[in-house]
């Protein structure tokens, strides 16, 4: 495969492995690991929650704006594409309710959980498309990733797990399966310039030491956690993707597996494997029975435009 088709292959393989991440952990979230099986994705069937319909609204947003960053824009997409039936987190669904009524689109995201600010994953699980657009300038990875973010969540802790999430998202594109090393990808994670809270320092320093030395995957669990929190949902679906990176299958099985919100962390390493091992590897009858699979394969075509255009 050319270098081109290759690229294609790794924009489209990001955006539809989040999707069908996301559409096969749905089945199970809140669960405890060890207390349920994971039944095969052609069973439970291919319907995306808010992740992925909030990511259709970061696509969209950024391919009507040539990739820049247009809150107002991107803030009242979320509205208008809003379905309640998606399973949105009571924060955000606060924030776009407000917006609908009229608030400025960077108001009401500062107000809620009593003026902190949320720092839910609730901006990572929509932030691939920004890895894949700026895969190649990480300065603007960063600025976009934040500015996203802020549409709802205001909290560092929220707008970290975003960076970081799309900066591995960008560092799977630039990875070539065939001399992929683990350790390197965490260290370049570890080495990102742009200042991490120590919670998240502290946990990809475990996720190194994970790869030098593999946990039992209940230490694992305990140790990067699984819930709606970012700084407790990003590590691990980071560690789940460089715990067995070339088996797509498996990044997800185990992301789900491990219980908890589900969705959203098979939704992030959905989105770090697919990026990392393109199209090709997901396979075709999970694509086939994936909601909406031809309208985010337009989207991520877009992107990909979008991303090649802006080069030259
Ligand atoms: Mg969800």
């Amino acid at each position: 495969m050319d270098q081109l088709k290759q690229l294609k292959s790794k924009f489209l393989g990001s955006i539809l492995g989040s999707v069908i991440g996301d559409s096969w952990g749905a089945r199970y979230e809140g669960k405890y690991y060890g207390s349920f099986r994971v039944e095969d994705f052609q069973l439970v069937g291919g319907m995306y929650t808010d992740d992925s319909e909030m990511m259709k609204g970061v696509l969209q947003s950024l391919i009507s704006n040539m990739g820049e960053f247009n809150g107002s824009h991107m803030a009242n997409t979320f509205v208008k594409n809003y379905d309640y039936r998606r399973g949105y987190g009571p924060g955000t669904i606060s924030v776009l309710m407000k917006i609908k009524e009229g608030h400025k689109w960077d108001q009401p995201a500062k107000e809620v959980f009593d003026g902190t600010g949320s720092f839910g994953n609730g901006a990572a699980m929509r932030i691939c498309p920004v890895g894949l657009l700026y895969n190649d300038n990480l300065e603007k990875l960063i600025e976009i990733a934040d500015q996203v973010s802020t549409i709802t969540h205001t909290h560092p802790l929220g707008r970290e797990g975003a960076v970081l999430q799309a900066y591995s998202v960008a560092l799977a594109v630039q990875s070539n399966p065939r001399t992929f090393e683990p350790i390197d990808f965490i260290e370049k994670l570890q080495s990102i310039p742009y200042k991490l809270s120590s919670v998240y320092q502290k946990k990809l320093e475990k996720i190194h030491t994970y790869l030098i030395s593999p946990p039992s995957r209940e230490k694992a669990i305990r140790e990067l956690g699984v819930d709606v929190a970012a700084p407790d949902s990003v590590p691990i679906a980071i560690y789940n993707f460089l715990n067995d990176p070339t088996n797509f299958y498996e990044v997800l099985h185990s992301s789900i597996s491990c219980g908890g919100d589900t969705d959203t962390i098979a939704c992030m390493s959905g989105a770090i494997a697919g990026a990392f091992l393109g199209l090709e590897k997901i396979p075709k009858n999970w694509l086939d029975i994936q909601e909406e699979n031809d309208l985010f394969r337009q989207l991520a075509e877009e992107l990909f435009e979008l991303f090649i255009d802006k080069k030259t």
